[in-house]
């Protein structure tokens, strides 16, 4: 099957500057795809990079689909390269997404999707003490607060406060997106310890995984991976080398997902899925994948519109979002 191709950059800009430990974010920078088959039926497709988080660079994503013709095939589709994962998804999406529109009336009616509940992303110190209720009321019972910004003491006293304000239905999730030493990873679980928290994610820096396999045999907190399995031959190896914990995936960055859809069905590892600020469009095909292999009983990482200034888009593309 033939396709025609085009392609659309866009920006988006955060509400406030998204501040991690690998620094502060401003401007969320993609491309929507755009393929249409010989019949005439369309698929859309996002690529959404996150080169901090090792997928390739949205410069690399502009040369690549500069460098395509206006016209590709299947083959052209399942053949990009691994070190372009956010290109590998966003294409076989866009591929899928044509797929189901040329087949939605037959299957769309007899599929069941499985019920997804959202998890919430807070600000990062002290607000995060306030912006809870807010999302409280909009119906948001899981909630994902970063560390490792501010010094230790402090955020530890704020998440004193955040567990003793949250009803006790609420889950609350840790993310220290790498960027704790040894000791301080050992200062929070030993903390955690006393508090119930759903997971602790990501603590150490890539390079500590053997550190990370260790606190999990220590602590009773749930570990979770994200930075260690941001590309998909880190996912094999981590299991390969034991990591039984949670594994969180950004089906955006991650690659192609038909290979991914293989390992979570041979293995059926415990899954959370999350999101890289895309939008509606990467995160439709995210949410598909999502239902269909993440586990039943965690909410899956993307309830973030509360982030963006909704008309910030650019306006060539809003007929799409
Ligand atoms: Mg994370």
């Amino acid at each position: 099957m033939k396709y025609s191709f085009q392609f659309y950059p866009y920006q988006r800009r955060f509400k406030q500057p998204l501040k991690t430990s690998h620094g502060s974010w401003e401007i969320r920078k993609g491309v929507i795809l755009q393929l249409t088959d010989e019949l005439g039926y369309v698929g859309l497709g996002e690529i959404a990079p996150l080169s901090w988080f090792g997928s390739e660079s949205i410069k690399q994503v502009l040369n690549f689909c500069r460098q395509l013709p206006s016209e590709i095939t299947d083959a052209d589709i399942f053949a990009i390269p691994s070190d372009l994962p956010a290109s590998q998804f966003g294409f076989e999406s866009a591929w899928e997404s044509v797929y189901l529109a040329r087949f939605e009336d037959k299957n769309n009616q007899n599929k069941s999707h499985k019920r997804i509940n959202f998890s919430a992303l807070l600000p990062t110190g002290k607000a995060a003490l306030n912006e809870w209720k807010i999302l409280w009321d909009q119906g948001y019972r899981t909630f994902k607060w970063k560390i490792g910004v501010a010094s230790i003491q402090e955020e530890i006293d704020i998440f004193y406060h955040l567990t003793q304000q949250l009803p006790l239905e609420a889950n609350l999730r840790l993310d220290a997106n790498a960027g704790l030493s040894l000791a301080q990873a050992e200062e929070w679980l030993w903390v955690c310890e006393h508090t119930k928290i759903e997971f602790f994610e990501q603590p150490l820096p890539i390079t500590q995984f053997k550190q990370m396999l260790n606190l999990t045999q220590r602590y009773s907190t749930l570990l979770a991976l994200d930075e260690s399995v941001a590309s998909f031959e880190h996912l094999q190896a981590c299991y390969q080398q034991g990591w039984r914990g949670i594994f969180i995936i950004k089906p955006a960055i991650i690659g192609s997902p038909r290979l991914l859809r293989q390992f979570c069905q041979k293995y059926e590892i415990d899954a959370v899925f999350s999101s890289v600020f895309e939008t509606s469009i990467g995160k439709k095909a995210g949410l598909r994948l999502a239902s269909e292999l993440s586990n039943n009983h965690r909410a899956i990482g993307f309830g973030l519109d509360n982030w963006f200034i909704k008309d910030d888009f650019s306006s060539e593309l809003e007929h799409f979002l």
